[in-house]
């Protein structure tokens, strides 16, 4: 079986979030990248298929040159080679085409992604290669079970889970659950020195257009100070909830 795994190159969960002085981008000044968190989980469980299936995983990003330490990663992690298209991600659209373009020519049979890519969190990349494939998607999956052609996916619904039968070729989009965070592999020393030898080509993006165009970026106001009321200090308390924050 040949395993695609989508990875999103992302700023770390604990980086400051800062854009350019107009507003139009994100500033990448000072920021640290890593493997989306949800990609992880999706190339772990990848990983198990290779081991339990003898499945074959590629890695894929679409982005610049700066992404290949987060594909070499992934490769550590035990992925066997990795493709990068070379073009600037601007839009989920596009960045769904230029997947789609490899998966077509590498003939996959299962693709792997994120719920979500935590730095634009659009939730629209792999929706979207189902649709250009017109291949089956299943979405926030947390469980995966199955052999040969037919699986049985598990996704969280409110109040519940729900189990999806369907058959290969498919894409999921995982989350949490698919695997455990326990389960996460950190690259070793010998998997980061076969990593370097690994395969990882660059590829050329397909003519692709953006469907929409970022406009502005603004953080939220910053949080008020806070004020601290002492605890025998009850008619104080009431009458700032009252007069100042004006909830009673
Ligand atoms: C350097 C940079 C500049 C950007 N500039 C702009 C901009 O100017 N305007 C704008 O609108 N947006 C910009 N973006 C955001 C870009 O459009 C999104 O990162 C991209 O389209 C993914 O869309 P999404 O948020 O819907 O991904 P999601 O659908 O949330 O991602 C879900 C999953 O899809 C896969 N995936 C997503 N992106 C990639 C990728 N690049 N390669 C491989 N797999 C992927 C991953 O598995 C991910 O977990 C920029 C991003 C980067 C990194």
């Amino acid at each position: 079986m040949k395993v695609l795994v989508c990875i999103s190159h992302v700023p770390d969960t604990t980086s400051k979030i800062n854009f350019t002085a107009d507003g139009s981008a994100f500033d990448k000044n000072g920021v640290q990248y890593v493997i989306n968190p949800y990609d992880e989980f999706g190339l772990t469980r990848a990983v198990w298929l290779k081991e339990k299936q003898g499945a074959t995983i590629t890695v894929v990003n679409v982005g610049g040159k700066e992404t290949e330490p987060t594909l070499r990663k992934a490769l550590a992690i035990g992925a066997d080679n990795a493709v990068r298209v070379d073009i600037d991600p601007t839009d989920s659209f596009n960045v769904a085409k230029q997947i789609a373009a490899v998966a077509k020519e590498g003939q996959y049979d299962l693709i792997i992604a994120g719920r979500e890519s935590i730095d634009y969190n659009g939730g629209q990349v792999p929706g979207m290669l189902a649709a250009l494939l017109d291949w089956p998607f299943v979405n926030a999956c947390v469980g995966m079970e199955g052999e040969g052609e037919a699986y049985t996916m598990t996704r969280e619904i409110d109040g519940g889970k729900e189990k999806i039968s369907t058959s290969l070729p498919f894409v999921v989009a995982g989350q949490k659950g698919l695997v455990e965070e326990k389960d996460l592999r950190i690259p070793n020393m010998r998997g980061i020195m076969q990593a370097r030898s690994k395969p990882l080509e660059v590829k050329a993006p397909v003519e692709a257009d953006s469907k929409t165009h970022a406009g502005m970026y603004s953080k939220p106001a910053p949080k008020s100070t806070v004020k601290m009321v002492d605890a025998e200090n009850i008619s104080d308390l009431v009458r700032m909830l009252h007069e100042d924050a004006k909830v009673i």
